[in-house]
C-alpha cells in the first residue's frame, strides 16, 4: 500500500558496505551465514528476506546511538553481496508485513511509545505513532528477537 505520510529508511548503503567489508578481515564480531530457511534473515538494506542458499552478514548495528538511556546496539543481517536498497520509500516493505512491533521515539531518542501490529494495518500503528507531535521516528523491529529491521519517518 502506498502511502504519502511515511518516509521508509532504510539501512545506509555504506553500513552494508562496510559490514561486507569487514566480514573478510574475519572480525568475531561479524559473521557470514548461508541461509538455510526462508524467513529467517531479513535483509536491512533490501528489505526483503534473504532466500534459502543466499549468504549474509549478521553483525551488530546501534540503531540507537551510544550515550542514550535508550542507546541500543543489537544483531542485523545485511546481504553479503550487493544488493539494491530499498527505494520505494512511500509503501511500507511487503516483506514485513506481519512481526513487528513499532517503537517510537523523540529527537532526544527516548522512547516514549511502542505497539505491535499483529492483525493490523502496520501503516496505520505507524501514523497513529508519528501522529504525536512529539515522535521523531518510529522503528520497525523484530516483535520476537526484538531486532532493529527499519526507521519510519514523516514524509
Ligand atoms: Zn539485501
Amino acid at each position: 500500500m502506498k502511502t504519502s505520510s511515511l518516509r521508509i529508511v532504510p539501512l545506509p548503503t555504506e553500513i552494508a558496505d562496510a559490514a561486507r567489508r569487514v566480514v573478510n578481515t574475519g572480525v568475531a564480531d561479524h559473521a557470514l551465514i548461508t541461509v538455510d530457511e526462508h524467513g529467517s534473515a531479513p535483509c536491512r538494506h533490501c528489505l526483503r528476506w534473504a532466500q534459502p542458499g543466499e549468504r549474509v552478514i549478521l553483525f551488530p548495528y546501534a540503531a540507537i546511538p551510544s550515550g542514550q538511556p535508550y542507546s541500543e546496539t543489537g544483531p542485523i543481517f545485511v546481504h553479503a553481496n550487493e544488493c539494491p536498497r530499498y527505494s520505494v520509500t512511500n509503501e511500507y516493505p511487503a516483506d514485513f508485513r506481519n512481526g513487528r512491533v513499532f517503537r517510537a521515539y523523540d529527537a532526544d531518542y527516548n522512547m516514549i511509545d511502542a505497539e505491535v501490529a499483529d492483525g493490523n494495518d502496520p501503516e496505520a500503528v505507524i501514523e497513529k505513532l508519528l501522529g504525536n507531535p512529539k515522535t521523531e521516528f518510529v522503528d520497525a523491529r523484530s516483535v520476537t528477537r526484538g531486532c532493529f529491521t527499519f526507521r519510519i519517518r514523516r514524509a
